[in-house]
């Protein structure tokens, strides 16, 4: 068994970590302050290649691996989760047009989504159909000539409203299946189509920087050719890009467990009461070393299950159970480095206080964990 990194997955985990610290960092907070999309460092980051991390070179992005994206999500998301989840959904659904697209998709949409110069989004989720998916009401119909015409609405999508949003991936039902089920198909909706608007941005509990709103489809017309896979199979496509979300989601728990960890500690060391710093009360010391135990063993199922995720292996349950443990523990990290804080936690100037509200979403996005248990679960055969 083999435990070290390439030379490569260093390296990009070097520059990372420089990028999140020097560029990142500061306009976290103007993110955090302003609500708006940090447009500046999305194309400094994209003139690095990292919009494009898993698009072949051939349509101009970098073409690396699952594993080494991992690697470099962990980094970023120590110092900004909200600038690691703009990039996840771009990555994921780049991916999409990657593993779904025909030729003609790839050529038109890939080299933008590796330059940056247009924001990948997903919509799935509806009022009245969030874990169950399949419940989802919008529907696309052809017309005479072909053509689909979409009528429907989604809610909370993340990244489909900015200047550079543009085709976006969306689900909605075709018809029916053989077995009288409900047939859900992917169409790419391009910014500028007929009968789609963009309705009201959501005002968040954290991840300020990020763009999530409804979408209107009134009439929508997109060409036959907008169809992304084959038809009737669009849940099993996309259930297939939510499995390497789950893998960075929980990723993303370790990278909380970390910045948690980081605060608290050094917060600890220089806060004295009774005469003394925290670090000296042994209920202190507890939670932190419960922190930095947490951190490491997420993150090293973390590689392990980008590992598999590489490799072509199936791993479903993994990504399930990763997802699970690491934001649960997330959030367990974040009440802990709270509590350490006191009041001062309380106070937005205190980054302990975004790390707090951050992680309450790692447990819904990506599926919540209870639908997790439920994935969990089924493979124990139950
Ligand atoms: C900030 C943000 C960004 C998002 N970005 C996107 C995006 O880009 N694209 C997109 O499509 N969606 C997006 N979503 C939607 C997100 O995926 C959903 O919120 C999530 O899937 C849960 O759906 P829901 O909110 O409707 O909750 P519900 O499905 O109504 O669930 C409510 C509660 O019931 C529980 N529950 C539901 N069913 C079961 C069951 N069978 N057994 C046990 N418990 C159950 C859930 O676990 C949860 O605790 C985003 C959401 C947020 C908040």
């Amino acid at each position: 068994m083999d435990f070290e990194l390439t030379g490569e997955q260093l390296e990009i985990q070097r520059m990372v970590r420089d990028f999140a610290r020097n560029e990142v960092a500061p306009a976290q907070e103007q993110m955090d302050r302003d609500h708006e999309f940090p447009y500046a460092v999305w194309k400094k980051w994209s003139d690095l290649g990292m919009a494009g991390i898993l698009i072949s070179q051939e349509y101009g992005g970098s073409g690396l691996d699952s594993l080494t994206y991992i690697l470099a999500m962990e980094e970023m998301g120590t110092v900004s989760q909200t600038f690691a989840l703009i990039w996840q959904v771009h990555v994921m659904v780049a991916n999409m047009y990657v593993h779904l697209g025909t030729p003609e998709q790839k050529n038109k949409w890939l080299p933008a989504f590796a330059r940056g110069e247009k924001l990948g989004a997903f919509a799935l989720t509806e009022p009245g159909a969030g874990s169950d998916a399949g419940g989802l009401k919008t529907r696309a119909e052809r017309d005479a000539h072909g053509d689909w015409v979409i009528n429907g609405s989604k809610i909370f999508i993340s990244n489909a409203g900015t200047r550079i949003s543009d085709g976006t991936v969306l689900m909605a039902a075709t018809g029916e299946t053989e077995a009288k089920r409900k047939a859900i198909s992917c169409f790419i909706i391009p910014r500028d189509a007929p009968g789609y608007t963009l309705g009201q941005s959501f005002d968040k509990m954290a991840w300020h920087g990020m763009d999530n709103r409804e979408l209107v489809f009134n009439d929508c017309r997109v060409p036959a050719e907008n169809l992304l896979g084959k038809e009737g199979a669009g849940l099993r496509q996309a259930l297939t890009g939510l499995n390497l979300g789950r893998i960075v989601f929980g990723t993303l728990g370790a990278s909380l467990i970390q910045a948690c960890l980081d605060e608290a500690l050094a917060y600890a060391k220089d806060r004295r009461q009774f005469g003394k710093p925290l670090t000296d009360f042994q209920l202190t010391q507890a939670k932190l070393a419960d922190m930095a135990a947490h951190a490491e063993g997420v993150r090293r199922f973390a590689h392990y299950v980008a590992w598999m995720h590489a490799n072509g292996k199936d791993c479903h349950t993994e990504a399930a159970m990763l997802k699970l443990m690491g934001t649960r523990l997330a959030i367990e990290a974040a009440r802990e480095a709270y509590q350490i804080h006191g009041g001062y936690g309380f106070m937005h100037e205190f980054r302990v206080n975004r790390l707090y509200r951050e992680a309450q979403i790692l447990a819904i996005g990506e599926g919540t964990n209870e639908i997790q248990q439920l994935l969990i679960a089924r493979a124990l055969g139950c």
